[in-house]
């Protein structure tokens, strides 16, 4: 059967995809054009923000495995068939730089790394008051694949951790909570919130005037997961008025971020250019050709998103 390679890549980058993936899985027949396909032809779609609508009319779906984590996008495109498995990417190695992004961004913002080079700019020599790690609370928002390896790396550097998710969890040395009736307590103990949510229609705007309010003043926000997370006005008043302290933002509403936004120049903001833990080709095509063949077996899936819960 034939594989319908569906993303937005540029030329390069798809020719990089579907020579990994044909290695990967040397008896198919990937394409990459929708509009070459007969809309019988493909039984499985392997999906990167594909154009909305790309997968309409395929009536012999069985599999849509995402090339990337999050698969907010895919779910809100209407023209998904509606009952046919989505698989997202759960990649190790994805993990282990979204710790690396999360380590860097707490260890700037404990030491005062932004103050310096802030400081640096102005020509200004004056060393920060220094905190141990254990002193500095910190609270993971999301506790699957990427926000457990973050709490670990975290715990592991001696920062006293937190984290909170929808359903109880259990992880060693970490304290949990679940549930909307424990967020505002989990927001307002953490010196640092690090977001690494899904964008689901209950978790879109979950940073608004009313829950950065509930952080701590002076705290910090990194937002690794979705801009659709962030009330955008609420989070510069939360800055401008002192309430926060700073904030770290890979992920925008807009992408990329407008020219003229206010987080370019706000000296409160780092932006990153959504860049925290980027899919790796190398080790993601394998993962999704392992599911492929698991298809092709009559095997289990692995990685389902349950659509009713939207992650
Ligand atoms: P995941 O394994 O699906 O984990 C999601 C976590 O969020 C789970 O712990 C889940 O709780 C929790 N959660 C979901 N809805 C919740 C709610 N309403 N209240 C409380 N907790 C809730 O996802 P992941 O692989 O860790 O990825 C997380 C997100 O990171 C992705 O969806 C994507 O948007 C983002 N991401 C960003 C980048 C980047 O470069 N910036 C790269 C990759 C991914 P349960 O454990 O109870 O289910």
């Amino acid at each position: 059967m034939t594989i319908l390679l569906a993303t937005d890549f540029d030329v390069q980058a798809l020719g990089l995809w579907r020579s990994l993936l044909q290695a990967a899985l040397p008896e198919e027949h990937i394409v990459t054009e929708r509009h070459t396909l007969v809309a019988a032809d493909a039984d499985v779609a392997i999906v990167a923000n594909p154009p909305p609508g790309t997968l309409q009319g395929l009536t012999q779906l069985r599999l849509i495995q995402s090339l990337w984590a999050g698969v907010d996008r895919l779910l809100a495109d209407a023209s998904v068939p509606p009952t046919v498995p989505i698989a997202r990417m759960v990649d190790p190695s994805m993990s282990a730089t979204m710790s690396e992004t999360a380590l860097w961004a707490v260890l700037s913002l404990h030491r005062g790394f932004q103050t310096y080079a802030a400081q640096q700019r102005v020509k200004v020599w004056q060393p920060l008051p220094q905190r141990r790690a254990d002193e500095v609370a910190i609270a993971i928002l999301g506790l699957g694949e990427l926000g457990r390896c973050v709490a670990r790396c975290l715990g592991a550097q001696g920062y006293r951790v937190s984290g909170w998710s929808l359903r109880p969890a259990a992880l060693p040395s970490i304290t949990t909570h679940h549930g909307d009736d424990a967020l505002t307590g989990v927001l307002g103990a953490a010196d640092i919130v690090i977001n690494l949510l899904p964008l689901t229609p209950h978790t879109r705007g979950l940073f608004c005037a009313r829950r950065l309010d509930a952080m701590r003043p002076g705290a910090s926000l990194v937002n690794l997961a979705r801009g659709g997370h962030v009330v955008d006005a609420d989070l510069l008043a939360a800055l401008d008025s002192g309430h926060l302290h700073h904030a770290v933002l890979d992920v925008f509403n807009a992408e990329p971020l407008p020219a003229e936004h206010r987080y370019w120049q706000h000296p409160k903001v780092t932006v990153l250019p959504h860049a925290a833990a980027q899919t790796d080709p190398r080790s993601a095509a394998e993962i999704a050709a392992a599911n492929v063949r698991r298809l092709r077996a009559g095997e289990a899936l692995q990685n389902l998103v349950d659509r009713a819960r939207g992650y």
